[in-house]
């Protein structure tokens, strides 16, 4: 294109991936007329930064707007060792899990994969400086608002976009990618070599309560979703991880029965993931509570005591409204 050598391509690609540049005008290695053909027909970024909210434990979320004017939400979460961006794969969500607010939203539209990719270098760029290298490693999550495995194909390309070399250079290995329970993209992904981890969202070990709060599991129930986890399991490679996430709600799935029988169900299905327990984010108007600390240290130690490894989450970014199933453009406290 532009009758440009294709060793062109490959510098700007890297002035926008690897140096997070965020005009063509910055791309000082290109020829001057150039860079001014390149700022004339194409734009770097499409994303407009409506609002950033800072938690006291130093998690950021970023309201975005989309160039048709829908919201994006990412959240950069500083750790000790590597730092998390949690990323939107959809504006909105089509969904309709009782407990998380981006629900309440409906589906607003699918992402493109540079809409994905631009809420990585935005929150990149802002924690540490336009072309500014990252001191830590970054770990990826879509955990952000949306169904993932509803917009396969975008997400996928933005993880293979985000894992090149001369770009972001964040390997699938550093990505997980949580779904609600889509069925054929499990399987899907079952398949594919280089993949980002799976997190499988539970949040009940029955059908019946699993339907009540999840409404996708009426489609695909907890039978077809363990057999389909449990063929990916076969596909794991050695180190390769895989999770299942429960979101803990006091009265309602957080009973020592409903431990066991959590326990019984992954053990039934011979199913040796992980599971990660959260306890709810309260958000108005969602009418769950959080279960109890020694309520959910006691549901882990139940499944501990049968086999299941089991961790606890603990809450980041809950004072800004950037906690897990908090996403819902809405405005907070914060700067
Ligand atoms: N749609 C995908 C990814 C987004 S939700 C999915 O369902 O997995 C990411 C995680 O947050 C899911 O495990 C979900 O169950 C959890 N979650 C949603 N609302 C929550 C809330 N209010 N409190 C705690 N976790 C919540």
């Amino acid at each position: 294109m532009l009758g440009e050598p294709a060793y062109r391509a490959r510098q700007v690609f890297a002035g926008v991936h690897q140096r997070r540049l965020c005009s063509f005008g910055q791309m000082t290695d290109l020829p001057g007329d150039l860079r001014a053909k390149l700022s004339e027909r194409a734009v770097i970024s499409t994303l407009t930064l409506e609002s950033r909210y800072l938690s006291t434990d130093g998690t950021r979320r970023y309201l975005f707007k989309t160039h048709d004017n829908f919201p994006v939400e990412t959240v950069f979460i500083p750790e000790d060792r590597r730092d998390t961006i949690c990323f939107s794969s959809q504006s909105g969500c089509p969904l309709q899990c009782t407990f998380c607010l981006t629900a309440q939203l409906g589906l607003l539209r699918n992402l493109t994969a540079g809409e994905i990719v631009e809420q990585i270098i935005m929150a990149l760029n802002d924690a540490y400086g336009v072309s500014v290298r990252t001191p830590r490693g970054t770990n990826l999550v879509g955990m952000g608002a949306g169904e993932p495995f509803l917009n396969f194909a975008e997400l996928m390309k933005a993880i293979r976009i985000m894992a090149e070399r001369n770009g972001l250079h964040i390997v699938p290995h550093r990505v997980t990618v949580s779904t609600a329970g889509i069925v054929p993209r499990i399987r899907d992904l079952a398949t594919i070599a280089d993949r980002p981890h799976l997190a499988v969202s539970l949040a009940a070990p029955t059908d019946e309560l699993r339907n009540e709060l999840m409404p996708i599991n009426k489609k695909w129930p907890l039978r077809e979703l363990l057999a389909a986890c449990g063929d990916f399991q076969k596909s794991l490679k050695a180190g390769e991880r895989f999770t299942f996430e429960y979101v803990m709600l006091a009265g309602v799935n957080d009973s020592d029965e409903q431990a066991r029988n959590l326990a019984n169900l992954l053990n039934r299905h011979e199913l040796r993931a992980k599971v990660n327990l959260i306890p709810h984010n309260p958000a108005e108007p969602l009418a769950y509570q959080p279960s109890p600390r020694e309520r959910v240290e006691t549901f882990r130690g139940i499944l501990e005591a049968k086999g299941i490894q089991a961790f606890v989450r603990r809450p980041r970014g809950r004072d800004i409204l950037a906690a897990c199933g908090q996403l819902a453009a809405r405005s907070a406290t914060g700067q």
